[in-house]
């Protein structure tokens, strides 16, 4: 690890509270940053805030994404109380399981406000800030923007308008400085979203994990680790880019094999 990479920063992540957010903000601030976690849940994130590193700052502001005038407070906010912005990371999302015929519009709605409006709104929020640092966003996409998944219609549509709104953001604030990047994450286990899978009945944990070219799921620290190295300065020429981390799941064409793959030995 990389220790003072973001020495005098400030970073906000959304979604901090938990999952791969908690991660990426205990990573940051192991590496320097003073991190400004937001979500709904303020018990999730006063837990994440007493986990901060020791000599690092963890701070836990109770806001709803997908409310454009609490994003602007909390963005002001932050550079109000730590004199600056460096990083952003959007990372707060929700998922749907239903397929299509079944899907709400008000269901619709809300996956769309969640994980695609509330980038629009923080970085609409955070850019002139960032403008001053020379600083950078990074948001949490999806596998589900590049392949569809069965009963996860708004979902991928969602993250595709989220990797497509943090393509423009980059080409139009390249020149002033500001990098926008997207992180596709693959099956991350366990996170809010995915820990309940494992107590549905059957071995699904295992089917996912067989799909997977790496024979299994990610974890939020190893998202942590790209993002950190995205929002770092040795990332420095990286922008409009999206980086999958997804042990190859994205590769593999899910039809019947024409040549079954070798299965990895236990502990290979
Ligand atoms: P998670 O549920 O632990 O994290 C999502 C966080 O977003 C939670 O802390 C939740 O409180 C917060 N959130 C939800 N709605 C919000 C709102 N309106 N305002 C503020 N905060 C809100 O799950 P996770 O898996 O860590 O998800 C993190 C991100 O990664 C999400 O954007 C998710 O879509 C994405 N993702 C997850 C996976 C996976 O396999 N776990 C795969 C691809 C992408």
């Amino acid at each position: 690890m990389e220790p003072n990479r973001f020495s005098g920063q400030v970073a906000v992540v959304t979604g901090g509270g938990s999952g791969m957010g908690a991660a990426i903000a205990l990573r940051l601030a192991a590496e320097g940053a003073t991190v400004v976690i937001a979500g709904r849940d303020s018990g999730k994130l006063e837990q994440t805030a007493g986990q901060a590193p020791e000599g690092s700052t963890i701070v836990a502001r109770a806001a709803d994404v997908r409310d454009e005038a609490a994003v602007a407070e909390l963005i002001d906010g932050t550079v109000a109380s730590y004199g600056r912005l460096d990083v952003l990371v959007n990372c707060a999302g929700v998922s749907d399981v239903g397929l299509f015929e079944d899907l709400a519009a008000s269901t619709w709605h809300d996956i769309m406000a969640v994980n695609a409006s509330a980038v629009f709104h923080t970085a609409k929020a955070a850019i002139p800030h960032l403008k001053r640092t020379r600083g950078n966003i990074v948001t949490i996409g999806s596998s589900n923007a590049l392949r569809n998944n069965y009963g996860q219609a708004a979902y991928g549509a969602a993250k595709s308008a989220a990797e497509s709104l943090s393509a423009s953001i980059a080409i139009e604030h390249a020149a002033h400085g500001v990098r926008s990047n997207t992180v596709h994450p693959g099956f991350i286990f366990p996170t809010g979203m995915t820990g309940p899978i494992a107590d549905l009945p059957g071995d699904v944990l295992d089917i996912y994990r067989s799909h997977i070219p790496m024979r299994r799921t990610g974890t939020p620290e190893e998202i942590a680790a790209v993002v950190a190295f995205l929002a770092s300065s040795e990332a420095s020429y990286v922008t409009g880019a999206t980086v999958t981390v997804d042990g190859g799941l994205n590769q593999v064409m899910h039809l019947p094999p024409t040549a079954t793959p070798r299965p990895l030995a236990p502990g290979a």
